[in-house]
């Protein structure tokens, strides 16, 4: 829920409405595309270390396969409801639409703490998700990928579970049932920072437009796991320089400069941002104020709220996380004339490298990292150039209702060519 009771569905509905009108999506293609075309619950068992069992809650939620197979993430946090993963599942389809990849959209999650279990017991769940979820997801079907809580490992559990479910003689094939694998077991080079390294090429994309230096840009990120670390590492190449980091412990400053690998060393190490040693710690409601022309938010949705909104003293948020502005707080920055970056946009590099890594798993080849990023650029700033020609054809100031016009007007035109069975 946001700070005025919206449940992160409802908010996700308000913002395909509004790109629904900017382009006269028609009433039929707009009920249909309201709701997920499945939902699915699954419930199981899993044996735990000490000796009693646990039941779990699981969802999958296929949003759409209009343009190709139901795509996205599992997300593990005790957070994950029917709601949320009904919204995430929503902005990956406007996400593959927006950058022409020919997938759907789904979501899935677990609602538990995978930093409370043993590793075995992790892996248990993980596999005992996968065998629940059964033919419900597909390598041409539905491709799972990670998310928030889940990570390469967890795909590759998800993975081997998937491949020793099937016969011997299609076991090499389904390797494309999940992305975001280990490079030893078919990921794609430039996976693991593709979500971040697509956050970097939007913003450049931005900067030359609007005519702002990335170069001596201060940065403040929130989150400092898969999207938030990669975002900072690449952003220091450019020049930039990373002020404030906050994550589920708690946030530091440092003006001179937080070194994004240093600290993305020690998360790695020690589970969160607490104790860095080379920055100061500070209060987490204090990291919304940090002077940084930058924020990217990259952990959970509904961070920037009505409360918070009026500290922030970027040019532009970035929405490396999804759904990471609510409503209220959206119509306060516009307002107050700073810039968003909207998720279905700036996020999208994971899903385009997850296409990737399907291609290659399909043509069992493996692209170097140069290819991957080359690629990624060339989609990335294609959706990027399509947002800014629907905002001067429509007239319209939000690059969100923009995204979502450009992703909407791709489904609408198949839609209009297959027509809706029967
Ligand atoms: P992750 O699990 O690797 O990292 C999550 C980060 O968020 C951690 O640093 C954690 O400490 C922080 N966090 C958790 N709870 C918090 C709280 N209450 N306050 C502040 N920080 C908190 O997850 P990730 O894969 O980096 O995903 C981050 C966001 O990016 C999510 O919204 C996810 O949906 C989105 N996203 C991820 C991908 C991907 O490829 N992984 C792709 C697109 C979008």
């Amino acid at each position: 829920m946001t700070d005025t009771g919206t449940s992160l569905f409802a908010t996700a509905l308000d913002q395909f409405n509004r790109g629904a009108e900017i382009i006269g999506l028609p009433d039929d293609l707009r009920s249909i595309l309201s709701q997920p075309k499945n939902e699915i619950i699954v419930n199981f068992p899993v044996l735990m270390n000490n000796g009693t069992y646990r039941v779990f809650r699981g969802y999958r939620i296929q949003h759409s396969n209009l343009l190709g197979p139901y795509k996205g993430g599992v997300r593990f946090h005790p957070m994950v409801d029917l709601d949320e993963v009904k919204a995430l599942a929503s902005w990956m389809t406007w996400k593959s639409a927006l950058c022409d990849i020919p997938f759907g959209g789904a979501k899935g999650g677990i609602s538990f703490d995978p930093t409370a279990l043993e590793a075995d017991e992790l892996e248990r769940v993980v596999r005992r998700f996968t065998h629940a979820l059964g033919t419900n997801i597909g390598p041409d079907h539905d491709i799972p990928a990670p998310d928030l809580g889940s990570n390469a490992q967890s795909m590759v559990w998800m993975m081997d579970t998937y491949a020793n479910s099937t016969g011997a003689t299609e076991r090499q094939s389904v390797k494309r049932i999940v992305t975001g694998k280990t490079l030893e077991t078919g990921g794609s080079p430039g996976r693991e920072k593709a979500t971040g390294q697509g956050v970097v090429f939007c913003l450049q994309h931005w900067a030359d437009e609007v005519g702002f230096d990335l170069s001596g840009a201060t940065v403040s990120i929130q989150g400092f796991g898969n999207v938030g670390s990669a975002t900072g590492k690449i952003l220091q190449v450019h020049g930039a320089r990373l002020v404030a980091v906050a994550d589920h412990a708690g946030a530091i400053t440092d003006e001179d400069g937080i070194d994004a690998f240093e600290l993305a060393d020690w998360v790695r190490e020690h589970g969160s941002v607490a104790g860095f040693p080379k920055a100061m710690w500070i209060d987490e409601e204090d990291f919304w104020s940090v002077p940084a022309d930058l924020l990217v938010p990259a952990a959970l949705e509904n961070q920037i709220t009505a409360a918070n909104v009026g500290r922030i003293q970027a040019r532009v948020v970035v929405e490396a996380a999804n759904g990471p502005t609510t409503l209220e707080a959206e119509k306060i920055l516009e307002q107050r004339g700073i810039e968003v970056l909207p998720d279905i946009l700036v996020n999208a590099g994971g899903v385009v490298v997850s296409y990737f890594e399907w291609l290659q798993n399909r043509s069992a080849q493996r692209w170097d990292l140069e290819d991957v990023d080359f690629k990624l650029r060339e989609i990335l700033w294609k959706a990027c150039d399509q947002v800014v020609d629907i905002r001067s054809e429509l007239g319209i100031a939000s690059r969100r209702d923009a995204a979502y016009g450009v992703a909407l007007r791709r489904l609408q035109v198949v839609y209009q060519q297959r027509g809706i069975f029967p």
